[in-house]
Protein backbone atom coordinates (compact mmCIF):
# COMPACT_ATOMS: atom_id res chain seq x y z
CA UNK A 1 0.00 0.00 0.00
CA UNK A 2 1.87 3.45 -1.09
CA UNK A 3 0.98 6.63 0.64
CA UNK A 4 -1.10 8.16 -1.96
CA UNK A 5 -3.03 5.70 -2.45
CA UNK A 6 -4.19 6.30 1.95
CA UNK A 7 -4.48 9.41 1.55
CA UNK A 8 -7.07 8.94 -1.62
CA UNK A 9 -8.97 6.62 0.44
CA UNK A 10 -8.83 8.83 3.60
CA UNK A 11 -10.05 12.19 1.02
CA UNK A 12 -12.50 9.90 -0.50
CA UNK A 13 -14.10 9.16 3.25
CA UNK A 14 -14.43 12.32 3.47
CA UNK A 15 -16.19 13.42 0.46
CA UNK A 16 -18.91 10.86 1.17
CA UNK A 17 -19.76 11.82 4.57
CA UNK A 18 -20.66 14.84 3.38
CA UNK A 19 -23.21 13.37 0.91
CA UNK A 20 -24.54 11.24 3.41
CA UNK A 21 -24.61 14.57 5.74
CA UNK A 22 -26.34 16.02 3.01
CA UNK A 23 -28.65 13.31 2.59
CA UNK A 24 -29.56 13.45 6.12
CA UNK A 25 -30.17 16.99 6.36
CA UNK A 26 -32.72 16.92 3.52
CA UNK A 27 -34.53 14.30 5.28
CA UNK A 28 -34.92 16.99 7.94
CA UNK A 29 -35.60 19.74 6.26
CA UNK A 30 -38.27 17.87 4.33
CA UNK A 31 -40.03 17.38 7.51
CA UNK A 32 -39.54 21.32 7.78
CA UNK A 33 -41.04 21.66 4.64
CA UNK A 34 -43.87 19.96 5.28
CA UNK A 35 -45.38 20.67 8.74
CA UNK A 36 -43.23 24.42 9.17
CA UNK A 37 -43.74 27.52 7.14
CA UNK A 38 -39.78 28.47 6.81
CA UNK A 39 -37.70 27.94 3.71
CA UNK A 40 -34.97 26.44 2.92
CA UNK A 41 -32.04 28.71 2.30
CA UNK A 42 -30.31 28.54 -1.03
CA UNK A 43 -27.49 26.44 0.69
CA UNK A 44 -26.57 24.94 -2.69
CA UNK A 45 -23.92 27.07 -4.01
CA UNK A 46 -22.50 27.80 -0.55
CA UNK A 47 -19.61 26.05 0.35
CA UNK A 48 -20.12 23.11 3.30
CA UNK A 49 -18.76 25.08 6.49
CA UNK A 50 -22.08 27.53 5.96
CA UNK A 51 -24.10 24.93 4.88
CA UNK A 52 -23.70 22.71 8.10
CA UNK A 53 -23.97 26.53 9.98
CA UNK A 54 -27.20 26.99 8.23
CA UNK A 55 -28.84 23.39 9.22
CA UNK A 56 -27.59 23.68 12.51
CA UNK A 57 -29.64 26.84 13.27
CA UNK A 58 -32.45 25.56 10.89
CA UNK A 59 -32.51 22.34 13.38
CA UNK A 60 -32.75 23.98 16.25
CA UNK A 61 -35.26 25.56 15.36
CA UNK A 62 -36.96 22.33 14.06
CA UNK A 63 -35.79 20.49 17.01
CA UNK A 64 -37.11 23.42 19.45
CA UNK A 65 -33.94 23.86 21.28
CA UNK A 66 -30.12 22.56 21.90
CA UNK A 67 -31.35 19.25 23.20
CA UNK A 68 -32.89 18.74 20.12
CA UNK A 69 -29.80 20.28 18.05
CA UNK A 70 -27.18 17.65 19.67
CA UNK A 71 -29.38 14.46 18.87
CA UNK A 72 -29.03 16.12 15.17
CA UNK A 73 -24.75 16.44 15.14
CA UNK A 74 -24.77 13.21 17.03
CA UNK A 75 -26.43 12.02 14.15
CA UNK A 76 -23.99 13.99 11.90
CA UNK A 77 -21.37 12.56 13.54
CA UNK A 78 -22.08 9.40 13.03
CA UNK A 79 -22.98 9.59 9.25
CA UNK A 80 -19.84 11.33 9.04
CA UNK A 81 -17.73 8.65 11.00
CA UNK A 82 -19.34 5.25 9.60
CA UNK A 83 -18.90 6.46 6.49
CA UNK A 84 -14.79 7.29 7.32
CA UNK A 85 -15.06 3.89 9.35
CA UNK A 86 -16.26 2.02 6.10
CA UNK A 87 -13.93 3.36 4.02
CA UNK A 88 -10.53 2.64 6.55
CA UNK A 89 -12.09 -0.79 6.70
CA UNK A 90 -12.39 -1.69 3.56
CA UNK A 91 -8.48 -0.45 2.73
CA UNK A 92 -7.71 -2.90 5.89
CA UNK A 93 -8.95 -5.71 4.47
CA UNK A 94 -7.68 -5.11 0.82
CA UNK A 95 -4.33 -4.27 2.16
CA UNK A 96 -4.28 -7.49 4.02
CA UNK A 97 -5.86 -9.71 0.90
CA UNK A 98 -3.52 -8.17 -1.05
CA UNK A 99 -0.81 -8.81 1.16
CA UNK A 100 -1.94 -12.76 1.93
CA UNK A 101 -1.92 -13.22 -1.65
CA UNK A 102 1.55 -12.07 -2.06
CA UNK A 103 2.79 -14.11 0.65
CA UNK A 104 1.25 -17.14 -0.70
CA UNK A 105 2.56 -16.58 -3.67
CA UNK A 106 6.07 -15.82 -2.91
CA UNK A 107 9.24 -17.89 -3.98
CA UNK A 108 11.78 -16.72 -1.52
CA UNK A 109 12.52 -15.60 1.96
CA UNK A 110 13.36 -11.76 0.21
CA UNK A 111 10.12 -11.93 -1.36
CA UNK A 112 8.80 -12.29 2.05
CA UNK A 113 10.75 -9.51 3.55
CA UNK A 114 9.68 -7.15 0.84
CA UNK A 115 5.56 -8.22 1.57
CA UNK A 116 6.53 -7.39 5.57
CA UNK A 117 8.52 -4.29 4.54
CA UNK A 118 5.05 -3.00 2.77
CA UNK A 119 2.48 -4.11 5.28
CA UNK A 120 3.96 -3.61 8.72
CA UNK A 121 7.01 -1.32 7.96
CA UNK A 122 6.98 1.65 9.84
CA UNK A 123 6.06 4.24 7.29
CA UNK A 124 3.77 1.89 4.97
CA UNK A 125 0.76 -0.11 5.26
CA UNK A 126 -1.16 -0.37 8.38
CA UNK A 127 1.03 2.22 10.41
CA UNK A 128 -0.12 4.68 7.88
CA UNK A 129 -3.73 3.48 8.69
CA UNK A 130 -3.33 3.86 12.42
CA UNK A 131 -2.43 7.17 12.31
CA UNK A 132 -5.81 8.21 10.88
CA UNK A 133 -7.24 6.45 13.89
CA UNK A 134 -6.92 9.80 15.94
CA UNK A 135 -9.41 11.38 13.86
CA UNK A 136 -11.71 8.77 14.70
CA UNK A 137 -14.86 9.05 17.51
CA UNK A 138 -13.48 6.31 20.77
CA UNK A 139 -16.08 3.71 19.78
CA UNK A 140 -14.69 4.11 15.91
CA UNK A 141 -11.15 4.17 16.91
CA UNK A 142 -12.18 0.59 18.93
CA UNK A 143 -13.50 -0.89 16.10
CA UNK A 144 -10.68 -0.02 13.63
CA UNK A 145 -7.97 -0.68 15.89
CA UNK A 146 -9.55 -4.49 16.70
CA UNK A 147 -9.17 -4.49 12.69
CA UNK A 148 -5.90 -3.43 12.39
CA UNK A 149 -4.65 -5.83 15.25
CA UNK A 150 -6.40 -8.30 13.75
CA UNK A 151 -4.61 -7.72 10.17
CA UNK A 152 -1.42 -7.49 11.42
CA UNK A 153 -1.36 -10.52 13.82
CA UNK A 154 -3.02 -12.28 9.85
CA UNK A 155 -0.35 -11.30 7.95
CA UNK A 156 2.54 -11.82 10.79
CA UNK A 157 1.74 -15.48 10.83
CA UNK A 158 1.19 -16.27 7.06
CA UNK A 159 4.68 -15.09 7.19
CA UNK A 160 6.12 -16.68 9.67
CA UNK A 161 4.33 -20.19 8.78
CA UNK A 162 5.72 -19.19 5.14
CA UNK A 163 9.09 -18.71 6.27
CA UNK A 164 8.90 -22.28 7.96
CA UNK A 165 7.67 -23.50 4.80
CA UNK A 166 10.74 -22.37 3.64
CA UNK A 167 12.67 -24.08 5.98
CA UNK A 168 11.24 -27.41 5.80
CA UNK A 169 13.67 -28.56 3.24
CA UNK A 170 16.38 -27.32 5.06
CA UNK A 171 15.12 -29.05 8.11
CA UNK A 172 14.41 -32.64 6.32
CA UNK A 173 17.84 -32.71 4.75
CA UNK A 174 19.99 -31.93 8.24
CA UNK A 175 17.57 -34.92 9.74
CA UNK A 176 18.01 -37.05 7.42
CA UNK A 177 22.26 -36.51 7.50
CA UNK A 178 22.27 -36.01 10.91
CA UNK A 179 20.42 -39.37 12.17
CA UNK A 180 21.75 -41.00 14.82
CA UNK A 181 20.23 -44.17 16.42
CA UNK A 182 19.95 -43.65 20.43
CA UNK A 183 19.10 -46.79 21.30
CA UNK A 184 22.26 -48.46 19.87
CA UNK A 185 24.87 -49.02 23.07
CA UNK A 186 27.22 -46.13 23.29
CA UNK A 187 31.02 -47.75 21.89
CA UNK A 188 32.36 -46.87 25.79
CA UNK A 189 36.15 -45.48 25.73
CA UNK A 190 38.67 -47.59 23.79
CA UNK A 191 40.67 -49.27 26.79
CA UNK A 192 44.35 -49.67 26.21
CA UNK A 193 46.86 -52.00 28.17
CA UNK A 194 49.96 -50.97 30.08
CA UNK A 195 53.31 -50.77 29.39
CA UNK A 196 55.57 -53.95 28.66
CA UNK A 197 57.98 -51.80 31.09
CA UNK A 198 54.85 -51.29 33.59
CA UNK A 199 53.74 -54.13 33.82
CA UNK A 200 57.15 -55.64 35.09
CA UNK A 201 58.10 -52.77 37.42
CA UNK A 202 54.57 -53.48 39.39
CA UNK A 203 55.38 -57.30 39.37
CA UNK A 204 58.55 -56.75 40.84
CA UNK A 205 57.22 -54.22 43.17
CA UNK A 206 54.48 -56.86 44.26
CA UNK A 207 57.11 -59.20 44.33
CA UNK A 208 59.43 -56.91 46.97
CA UNK A 209 56.31 -56.09 48.97
CA UNK A 210 55.52 -59.98 49.54
CA UNK A 211 59.23 -60.04 50.90
CA UNK A 212 58.65 -57.21 53.30
CA UNK A 213 60.20 -54.32 51.27
CA UNK A 214 58.84 -50.64 51.20
CA UNK A 215 58.34 -49.38 47.53
CA UNK A 216 59.98 -45.72 47.25
CA UNK A 217 59.85 -42.43 45.33
CA UNK A 218 62.21 -39.50 44.80
CA UNK A 219 62.57 -36.64 42.64
CA UNK A 220 63.82 -37.53 38.67
CA UNK A 221 65.57 -34.27 39.62
CA UNK A 222 68.23 -34.66 41.84
CA UNK A 223 71.59 -32.58 43.74
CA UNK A 224 74.68 -32.84 43.02
CA UNK A 225 75.14 -34.28 46.41
CA UNK A 226 72.16 -37.49 46.71
CA UNK A 227 73.15 -38.24 43.30
CA UNK A 228 77.51 -38.32 43.67
CA UNK A 229 78.18 -37.32 47.06
CA UNK A 230 75.89 -39.47 49.51
CA UNK A 231 77.09 -42.36 47.51
CA UNK A 232 80.24 -42.32 48.02
CA UNK A 233 81.16 -40.76 44.58
CA UNK A 234 83.15 -37.12 44.96
CA UNK A 235 84.32 -34.91 42.91
CA UNK A 236 87.33 -36.09 41.72
CA UNK A 237 86.01 -39.98 41.86
CA UNK A 238 86.31 -41.37 38.31
CA UNK A 239 83.22 -43.14 38.68
CA UNK A 240 81.63 -39.43 37.81
CA UNK A 241 83.52 -39.95 34.23
CA UNK A 242 81.73 -43.10 33.54
CA UNK A 243 78.42 -41.66 33.66
CA UNK A 244 78.05 -38.84 30.99
CA UNK A 245 75.35 -36.48 32.85
CA UNK A 246 72.36 -34.37 31.92
CA UNK A 247 73.66 -31.39 34.29
CA UNK A 248 70.86 -28.32 34.71
CA UNK A 249 71.26 -24.53 35.66
CA UNK A 250 72.04 -23.95 39.51
CA UNK A 251 74.03 -27.17 39.72
CA UNK A 252 71.63 -29.97 39.63
CA UNK A 253 71.28 -33.63 37.13
CA UNK A 254 69.01 -35.69 35.75
CA UNK A 255 69.46 -38.55 38.32
CA UNK A 256 71.87 -40.81 36.57
CA UNK A 257 70.65 -43.73 38.21
CA UNK A 258 67.73 -44.42 41.40
CA UNK A 259 70.19 -45.11 43.99
CA UNK A 260 69.63 -41.54 45.14
CA UNK A 261 66.36 -42.93 46.92
CA UNK A 262 68.23 -45.14 48.71
CA UNK A 263 70.38 -42.36 50.54
CA UNK A 264 66.58 -40.35 50.99
CA UNK A 265 65.41 -43.93 52.37
CA UNK A 266 67.82 -44.23 54.90
CA UNK A 267 68.14 -40.55 55.81
CA UNK A 268 64.53 -40.92 56.71
CA UNK A 269 63.38 -44.42 57.69
CA UNK A 270 66.37 -45.63 59.02
CA UNK A 271 67.58 -49.25 59.93
CA UNK A 272 66.53 -51.76 59.81
CA UNK A 273 65.12 -50.82 56.19
CA UNK A 274 63.83 -52.75 53.44
CA UNK A 275 63.24 -50.89 50.38
CA UNK A 276 63.17 -50.94 46.56
CA UNK A 277 62.89 -47.70 44.42
CA UNK A 278 61.74 -48.05 40.78
CA UNK A 279 62.21 -45.41 38.34
CA UNK A 280 63.31 -43.18 35.78
CA UNK A 281 66.91 -42.43 35.34
CA UNK A 282 68.83 -40.41 32.54
CA UNK A 283 72.29 -40.53 31.06
CA UNK A 284 73.68 -38.59 28.16
CA UNK A 285 74.45 -41.70 26.28
CA UNK A 286 74.26 -42.00 21.99
CA UNK A 287 71.56 -43.96 21.54
CA UNK A 288 71.44 -47.42 19.53
CA UNK A 289 70.16 -50.85 20.13
CA UNK A 290 70.82 -51.19 23.54
CA UNK A 291 71.47 -47.57 24.89
CA UNK A 292 69.20 -45.06 25.56
CA UNK A 293 69.28 -41.64 26.93
CA UNK A 294 66.01 -42.48 29.33
CA UNK A 295 65.70 -45.90 30.79
CA UNK A 296 63.95 -47.52 33.72
CA UNK A 297 65.80 -48.65 36.74
CA UNK A 298 64.71 -50.18 40.32
CA UNK A 299 67.03 -50.37 42.80
CA UNK A 300 66.62 -51.80 46.10
CA UNK A 301 68.95 -52.05 49.12
CA UNK A 302 68.01 -54.03 52.60
CA UNK A 303 70.04 -52.51 55.66
CA UNK A 304 70.04 -54.57 58.97
CA UNK A 305 71.97 -56.27 61.35
CA UNK A 306 74.55 -59.40 60.16
CA UNK A 307 73.88 -58.75 56.60
CA UNK A 308 75.78 -60.91 54.53
CA UNK A 309 76.49 -61.97 50.65
CA UNK A 310 73.69 -64.82 50.93
CA UNK A 311 71.27 -62.92 52.11
CA UNK A 312 72.27 -61.26 48.65
CA UNK A 313 72.24 -64.12 46.69
CA UNK A 314 69.08 -65.17 47.97
CA UNK A 315 66.86 -62.43 47.21
CA UNK A 316 68.85 -61.77 43.45
CA UNK A 317 67.44 -65.82 42.82
CA UNK A 318 64.27 -65.24 44.17
CA UNK A 319 64.01 -62.01 42.04
CA UNK A 320 65.51 -63.64 38.60
CA UNK A 321 63.33 -67.05 39.02
CA UNK A 322 60.12 -64.70 39.25
CA UNK A 323 61.11 -62.64 36.67
CA UNK A 324 62.03 -65.20 34.32
CA UNK A 325 59.65 -67.86 35.13
CA UNK A 326 62.35 -70.56 34.40
CA UNK A 327 66.23 -71.02 35.05
CA UNK A 328 68.29 -68.69 34.11
CA UNK A 329 72.13 -68.99 33.52
CA UNK A 330 73.87 -66.51 35.63
CA UNK A 331 77.43 -65.48 36.39
CA UNK A 332 79.09 -63.44 38.93
CA UNK A 333 82.19 -61.48 39.18
CA UNK A 334 83.45 -58.28 40.67
CA UNK A 335 82.60 -55.20 39.94
CA UNK A 336 83.23 -52.16 40.52
CA UNK A 337 80.48 -49.59 42.42
CA UNK A 338 81.85 -46.96 44.90
CA UNK A 339 78.67 -47.20 46.90
CA UNK A 340 78.79 -50.93 47.26
CA UNK A 341 82.10 -53.19 49.22
CA UNK A 342 82.60 -56.01 47.76
CA UNK A 343 81.08 -55.26 44.26
CA UNK A 344 79.55 -57.59 42.15
CA UNK A 345 78.52 -57.82 38.62
CA UNK A 346 75.38 -60.48 37.78
CA UNK A 347 75.11 -60.99 34.29
CA UNK A 348 72.51 -63.77 33.08
CA UNK A 349 72.89 -65.50 29.42
CA UNK A 350 71.44 -63.63 26.67
CA UNK A 351 68.05 -64.48 26.32
CA UNK A 352 67.46 -63.13 22.49
CA UNK A 353 70.10 -65.51 21.06
CA UNK A 354 71.17 -67.88 23.63
CA UNK A 355 74.78 -67.68 23.44
CA UNK A 356 76.03 -67.26 20.34
CA UNK A 357 75.89 -63.44 20.29
CA UNK A 358 73.61 -60.42 19.16
CA UNK A 359 72.97 -56.36 19.05
CA UNK A 360 71.79 -56.68 22.44
CA UNK A 361 74.46 -58.38 24.51
CA UNK A 362 77.44 -56.72 21.93
CA UNK A 363 77.98 -60.36 20.53
CA UNK A 364 79.37 -61.49 23.96
CA UNK A 365 76.57 -64.19 24.65
CA UNK A 366 76.05 -62.66 28.22
CA UNK A 367 74.18 -59.43 29.50
CA UNK A 368 75.02 -57.10 32.29
CA UNK A 369 72.05 -57.40 34.56
CA UNK A 370 72.43 -56.34 37.90
CA UNK A 371 75.34 -54.86 39.77
CA UNK A 372 74.84 -55.39 43.32
CA UNK A 373 77.31 -55.72 46.29
CA UNK A 374 77.09 -54.83 50.49
CA UNK A 375 76.39 -51.48 51.61
CA UNK A 376 79.88 -49.21 51.79
CA UNK A 377 79.78 -48.42 55.10
CA UNK A 378 80.95 -44.47 53.76
CA UNK A 379 77.11 -44.29 52.84
CA UNK A 380 75.72 -45.79 55.66
CA UNK A 381 77.97 -43.38 57.60
CA UNK A 382 76.87 -40.70 55.54
CA UNK A 383 73.64 -41.43 56.07
CA UNK A 384 73.77 -40.84 59.49
CA UNK A 385 74.14 -44.79 60.49
CA UNK A 386 76.47 -46.97 62.10
CA UNK A 387 78.44 -49.20 60.24
CA UNK A 388 79.18 -50.43 63.04
CA UNK A 389 76.27 -51.58 64.02
CA UNK A 390 74.22 -52.04 60.69
CA UNK A 391 75.31 -53.57 57.44
CA UNK A 392 73.11 -54.48 54.35
CA UNK A 393 73.39 -54.90 50.64
CA UNK A 394 72.09 -53.23 47.56
CA UNK A 395 71.30 -53.56 43.92
CA UNK A 396 70.56 -52.18 40.77
CA UNK A 397 68.29 -53.75 38.27
CA UNK A 398 67.82 -52.17 34.23
CA UNK A 399 64.25 -52.67 33.71
CA UNK A 400 64.56 -51.31 30.43
CA UNK A 401 67.16 -54.02 29.98
CA UNK A 402 64.80 -56.58 31.60
CA UNK A 403 61.67 -55.76 29.43
CA UNK A 404 64.04 -56.13 26.42
CA UNK A 405 65.15 -59.81 27.59
CA UNK A 406 61.44 -60.90 28.83
CA UNK A 407 59.26 -60.25 25.48
CA UNK A 408 62.25 -60.72 23.24
CA UNK A 409 63.00 -57.57 22.37
CA UNK A 410 65.90 -56.24 20.29
CA UNK A 411 65.88 -52.69 20.47
CA UNK A 412 65.59 -50.57 23.12
CA UNK A 413 64.50 -47.59 21.16
CA UNK A 414 61.47 -49.66 20.32
CA UNK A 415 60.53 -49.12 24.02
CA UNK A 416 59.86 -45.48 23.69
CA UNK A 417 59.17 -44.70 20.39
CA UNK A 418 55.52 -44.54 21.04
CA UNK A 419 54.39 -46.52 17.91
CA UNK A 420 51.42 -48.49 18.71
CA UNK A 421 51.99 -51.33 16.23
CA UNK A 422 54.83 -52.50 18.53
CA UNK A 423 53.04 -51.42 21.30
CA UNK A 424 49.85 -52.90 20.88
CA UNK A 425 51.68 -56.69 20.55
CA UNK A 426 51.90 -56.38 24.48
ZN1 LIG B 1 72.51 -62.02 22.55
Amino acid sequence: MSLPLVGQAIAFCRLSAGVRELGGTRQVLTRFRSGEAEKESPASGRDRRNRLSHQRKVVQNLCGGADGLQDYLDFSRHCYNGASTTMLDESIQELLSRSLGRIASANSLEELEAVRVDALGRKAGLTQFSKEMGKLAPEERKHIGQLLNSARQQIEEALESKKQYFAEPDLRARLGAEWVDLTLPAPGPRRGHLHPITRIQRELEDLFVSMGFAVLDGPEVETEYYNFDALNIPAEHPARDMQDTFWLDGGNVLRTHTSPVQVRGMERLGPPLRMIAPGRAFRNESVDASHEHTFYQLEGMMVDREVSVAHLLFFMKTLLTAIFKREVTVRLRPGYFPFVEPAFELDIQCLICGGPGCPVCKQSGWVELLPCGLVNPNVLRMSGIDPEEWNGFAFGLGLTRLAMMRYGIDDIRLLQGGDLRFLEQF
